[in-house]
């Protein structure tokens, strides 16, 4: 079975930066995603399309079709005191941050004085994104995985997000996917 649009998809895949070093890997557990619901980033699943189970793909994303460009207005001064615990800000840390668009990681780049620069982009951002990736398994979505446009694990939804609790999706097998709505 091809891989196409609202179809279920299982893939291995081990994922690099430009100088080789490993960002991310499925680790023996296939990431299964339903394809053509930006589940996925949009280059992944353009190299991906019509591919079957066993096929492999090589290939590099570009930043515009992995996780955008670095955006150097997402780059800003905060007042450290704004911190719960100020004395422990270190370069490197990482923070949620909430806003009109959802949560995001913001990573702490730099501390001047009484001021802390946070990095807001996406920490994959600007990167090209080299993937090895292995065709596992593709297969129809249920009706339900269509409705919320994300698949489910066996026994049931595992959105974990709201969709057991709007009524979407059949409470007993619980909810967990991570990714509701
Ligand atoms: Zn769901």
């Amino acid at each position: 079975m091809e891989i196409q649009k609202d179809r279920v998809v299982s893939i291995d895949y081990m994922l690099k930066d430009d100088q080789g070093q490993i960002i991310d890997r499925s680790d023996g557990e296939p990431l299964t995603y339903l394809h053509g619901n930006d589940n996925l980033i949009p280059g992944l699943e353009r190299e991906l399309h019509g591919k079957v189970a066993g096929d492999r793909i090589s290939c590099v994303i570009a930043p515009a079709d992995a996780y955008g460009e670095l955006d150097e207005e997402m780059i800003f001064k905060v007042a450290k005191s704004d911190f719960a615990e100020p004395e422990k800000i270190e370069v490197g840390m990482q923070f949620q941050a909430q806003d009109a668009s959802g949560a995001h990681i913001v990573t702490v780049v730099g501390i001047e004085g009484d001021e802390v620069k946070i990095d807001a982009n996406h920490p994959l951002a600007g990167k090209s994104l080299h993937f090895d990736v292995t065709v596992k398994d593709v297969r129809e979505a249920s009706p339900e995985e269509l409705e919320h446009g994300h698949v489910h694990a066996e026994g049931g939804c595992g959105c974990g997000d709201g969709c057991c609790g709007d009524g979407d999706c059949d409470d007993e097998g619980g909810c967990g996917c991570g990714g509701c709505h």
